[in-house]
């Protein structure tokens, strides 16, 4: 029997041993998914949690459920592995043996990173939504909110979905404008980015849609410590934020473990080649979806783009093949806008998102970089397709690969304007 073991049974880590379990020979080959827990929590449902649009328990199923049944899943943390023995050591001892690893444990928000956060304003002024206990916890602080400095915050790039802190700006701004007290908060949208994103184009288009909205832009904000006596944020520049409710995004960072086994770089991200996702350095390692350090966003879509590409490349590679599927960074993510409006962006390694229609040229129906209730439903769609398409590995009719049918430059690059 050869083996399989795929640490991280989230997104890409169910994707995938639900597509190779199909395509490998069962006498021959064991799939086994380690993972912490037996919950998986849809990460975009976070977004919804604290306006009270989803509900906490819609959001959370079986992780066991989600595989197919010919995958093994182990339950227990992983403590390191030894890519020279090719063992993987759990932190109650046991240990798995593998002859192809496939590490997709992920990145998660690290507020013991930045001083002062995990201080005693945590969760009573300061809260996060990138963790289900906290967008629950932040549900209850809206609810009593009144008035005041409402700060969203980033602490450093990358983050996964960089465009949730944006979305939840939109949202928190529909949200009090729709209680009646939008005239006595003031919104403010701190990023260690230079504007309201990291491409020229989008970072355009949203940082006009901020405007709008009267969100005050902090840019090139990269916070030092946070003072929860003054409840300030305190930048490397010593500029100083003050808030009344802080929603922050803290840190985010790979797997301890991944330090500890000497395979990742100073975020704990695994260093793979952008096309293949091979690890560096490695002939039987593979990293998928956050857990790697491909320059692209880290997002669901971006793990199941790769993952299509990943598959056949795997298979060729286990047969002494060369792998020739390339994987082009294709990301896509629905940008929640408030009052039941959104928008769309796509792009890859080499190109920013641009206007346009998607998935069809002129039919589209969801507008690229543009408002429209289409975007807005496509995004409430997207947690029946992920639960009963994405995860089970079913095709779904979207190429792989970024396509450039029906986007256009637009007349003016704002960055050089
Ligand atoms: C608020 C929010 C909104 C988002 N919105 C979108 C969106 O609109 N569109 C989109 O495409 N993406 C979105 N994302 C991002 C998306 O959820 C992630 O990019 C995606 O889940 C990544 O998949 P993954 O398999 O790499 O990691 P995960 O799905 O996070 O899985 C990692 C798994 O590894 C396990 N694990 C970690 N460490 C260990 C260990 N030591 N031992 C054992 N198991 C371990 C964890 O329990 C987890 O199950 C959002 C994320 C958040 C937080």
């Amino acid at each position: 029997m050869r083996r399989l073991v795929i640490l991280g049974g989230g997104t890409a880590g169910t994707m995938v041993a639900n597509k190779l379990r199909r395509r490998l020979d069962r006498e021959q080959w064991q799939v086994t998914v380690v993972d912490q827990n037996d919950v998986h929590a849809y990460q975009p449902g976070f977004l919804f949690v604290p306006f009270g649009t989803y509900q906490p328990a819609q959001i959370l199923k079986s992780r066991r459920k989600q595989l197919s049944r010919a995958v093994d899943l182990v339950l227990g943390e992983v403590d390191r592995v030894d890519p020279a023995a090719n063992t993987v050591t759990l932190t109650d001892g046991r240990r798995l043996a593998y002859d192809y690893l496939v590490i997709a444990t992920g990145t998660s928000p690290r507020p013991d990173q930045t001083p002062g956060m995990l201080g005693p304003q945590w969760r009573k002024s300061i809260f996060d939504f990138y963790t289900l206990d906290g967008a629950a916890a932040l549900a209850a602080a809206l609810r009593d909110f009144d008035g005041g400095r409402f700060v969203v915050h980033i602490v450093d790039m990358p983050i996964k979905c960089p465009v949730a802190p944006l979305e939840f700006a939109f949202l928190a701004e529909a949200y009090f404008r729709h209680r009646g007290i939008r005239d006595r908060v003031e919104l403010v949208y701190a990023t260690p980015l230079p504007g309201a994103f990291t491409k020229p184009i989008a970072s355009a288009e949203l940082g006009a849609m901020l405007d709008e909205r009267k969100i005050a832009v902090e840019a090139d904000f990269m916070v030092e410590r946070i003072d929860p006596d003054t409840k300030t944020l305190v930048s490397y520049d010593e500029r100083e934020i003050p808030f009344d409710l802080l929603v922050t995004v803290p840190l985010n960072m790979g797997a301890d473990w991944v330090a500890r086994s000497g395979l990742g770089d100073e975020l704990n991200y695994v260093p793979v080649d952008r096309h293949t996702l091979l690890a560096k350095g490695h002939d039987n390692v593979f990293a998928l979806g956050d857990a790697s350090n491909i320059p692209t966003s880290k997002a669901g879509s971006v793990a199941h783009f790769s993952v299509e590409v990943f598959v056949d490349n795997f298979l060729a590679h286990i047969d002494g093949k060369p792998m020739t599927g390339s994987f082009d960074g294709h990301t896509n993510c629905f940008v929640e806008s408030g009052d039941g409006q959104g928008l769309l962006i796509d792009f890859n390694y080499d190109t920013e998102p641009l206007p346009g229609m998607y998935p069809l040229p002129g039919a589209g129906p969801f507008p690229l970089l543009r408002e429209s209730r289409f975007n807005h439903w496509g995004k409430l769609a997207f947690r029946w397709l992920y639960w009963h398409m994405l995860l089970p590995g079913r095709p779904v009719p979207l190429p792989a690969h970024m396509s450039m049918a029906g986007k256009h430059q637009p007349a003016t690059e704002p960055d050089k304007e």
